[in-house]
């Protein structure tokens, strides 16, 4: 069977990373595989799931390269299907009606089977005992079974699990008398025609079945079926539950695996009994660990850029994000790290996916994109440098693109992102670029800084050719001449061209912006370091 997997956002508004990375290793896997990867807009909260908000998803999509196969699946357009798969599970008497309270409009309530064992998945893991509060009584029904834990505290928790978690149960009392055996009323409960109620009673003893699934990422994952509870498919008002609507979707888009955030272990356990009651296979799951921040919590936006749209606006190329949001959880197993995504679906598998939390690192993700922009043609990367320029003032038309090639050039591995241009470079486009004052106070305004700029000017002015050899060798040697620290002479020079402590080789900065200009600065800096 070839491979048909989805991604089935519910659009609230902005997208986070960690949804589309789900995204991505589902387009991943597909592509790998040479499947289908399909999206389904799970629209159905009205409120939250605005055009705005569906546009949001499709356009961080597109922006991604996430290209999906066929036409996307709006999940509000399946109500007729999900209440027709409500009204099947009614009639098999894999659900019933109920209304809370016993009055007014009644839900649809999904039953967990009580022949649980023709489940896949479901095996039987032996007698268990719960001790129950004795001040509350033991409720037993067509809803399930309503008990009440005891506390550390010893106070009364209440329960209500499904009947199916309880095969063969049997309430005690303190005596170890068995004051009421299911298995006797047990047709009339299921009918709904039966509700026992023990009190006094101290345990419950029965044999525990619990629902077991291989994930492809987790492992073998399992639920006692007494730790789950018959659940809501139908609200009362009308409107098919995520439940239903989520599993009856993935039955009509024919989906062979599901990959998703594992927020949703839990509904799985649900789910795997849907499918079975639907008449469908249910779907191989892999479970995608959370993305966490440096303190090991859920990503948020507290901790930065959260959004698809946070990374686009700031510049971040698409392929820069979407790398490194594939490898936020997986590895490609070597030691390759910038990749395309072409050579990320080669190499995709669901076994190299990591089962522990990913953590974000925006740091890692900068000098990934500043990798991938390298990679880029000049063209590109020239427009794009140029952009950050023009919008912070530092470029006008007609001037030099060679000049402005050499100094994209001396600043390839210091600029990340295309905005990162006019703070990290403007200084070589402005004979009024601003000083950092700190940075004068350390490295010139201090005995010696005002020679060590002189010594400079005449050394460089002497240069028959103004290239980062010539400079280094002169540089060395004026210090040697003026018994000064060659270092200090390197910051000196450094910030009296540049303004700044921080930048690319000072050597090819100088060849860059040329003997003129470097004359020019180094003038302009004396004059603000006056002789001591
Ligand atoms: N719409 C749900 C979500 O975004 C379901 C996800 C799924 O089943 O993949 O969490």
């Amino acid at each position: 069977m070839s491979v048909r997997v989805r991604f089935a956002p519910s659009p609230t508004g902005q997208v986070h990373i960690g949804n589309i990375r789900a995204a991505i290793f589902n387009w991943l896997f597909a592509r790998h595989a040479g499947g289908q990867f399909l999206l389904r807009i799970e629209d159905t909260d009205r409120e939250r799931s605005t055009p705005e908000a569906v546009q949001a998803v499709l356009g961080a999509m597109e922006w991604l390269g996430l290209t999906f196969d066929d036409v996307p699946l709006y999940q509000s357009t399946q109500r007729e299907a999900h209440l027709a798969a409500a009204a099947r599970l009614l009639e098999q008497g894999d659900a019933y009606r109920f209304a809370k309270g016993g009055e007014g409009a009644e839900a649809t309530v999904f039953r967990l089977p009580w022949d649980a064992e023709r489940v896949p998945g479901v095996v039987v893991t032996g007698t268990c005992e719960i001790s129950v509060h004795p001040d509350e009584p033991v409720i037993i029904g067509r809803e399930g079974v309503r008990y009440a834990q005891i506390s550390s505290k010893g106070k009364p928790v209440a329960e209500h699990k499904c009947l199916a978690g309880f095969r063969d149960l049997e309430v005690l009392d303190a005596g170890e008398s068995v004051r009421f055996r299911l298995a006797d009323k047990i047709d009339e409960i299921l009918a709904g025609r039966h509700t026992e109620s023990v009190a006094g009673a101290a345990r419950l003893r029965f044999t525990r079945r619990s629902i077991t699934y291989q994930d492809q990422v987790k492992g073998v994952l399992a639920k006692p079926l007494d730790g789950l509870a018959d659940f809501v498919i139908v609200r009362s008002d009308g409107h098919p539950v995520f439940h239903l609507g989520n599993v009856a979707d993935d039955v009509t888009q024919g989906v062979t695996h599901i990959i998703r955030g594992d927020d949703h272990v839990e509904n799985t356990y649900r789910h795997l009994f849907l499918f079975h009651a639907l008449g469908a296979t249910a779907p191989q799951y892999a479970h995608l660990p959370m993305i966490v921040n440096a303190q090991g919590k859920p990503y948020s936006k507290r901790d930065g850029a959260a959004y698809v749209g946070d990374f686009r606006e700031k510049g971040y190329l698409p392929e820069a994000l979407f790398n490194y949001l594939a490898l936020c959880g997986w590895s490609p197993g070597d030691d390759r790290e910038v990749m395309t995504r072409a050579e990320l679906a080669a190499a995709f598998t669901l076994e190299k996916v990591l089962s522990s939390p990913a953590q974000v690192d925006l740091t890692k993700l900068a000098w990934m994109n500043g990798e991938h922009l390298r990679r880029r043609p000049v063209s590109e990367r020239l427009a794009g440098c140029r952009a950050d320029l023009v919008a912070h003032g530092f470029w006008q038309e007609g001037m030099d693109e060679g000049y402005l090639l050499k100094v994209i050039d001396a600043m390839a591995e210091r600029i990340k992102l295309y905005t990162d241009m006019a703070a990290q470079a403007g200084f070589f486009f402005t004979e009024d670029y601003p000083y950092d004052e700190k940075v004068m106070q350390k490295r010139l305004r201090k005995p010696g800084g005002r020679e060590g700029l002189l010594a400079l000017r005449e050394a460089w002015a002497a240069l028959p050719v103004f290239t980062a050899a010539a400079l280094e060798e002169a540089l060395k040697a004026a210090a040697a001449a003026h018994n000064l620290n060659p270092s200090d002479l390197i910051h000196a020079a450094r910030v009296a061209v540049s303004g700044m402590g921080v930048g690319p080789g000072l050597y090819v900065m100088l060849e860059v912006l040329g003997a003129e200009r470097v004359r020019r600065r180094l003038e302009r800096t004396l004059a603000l370091v006056p002789a001591a």
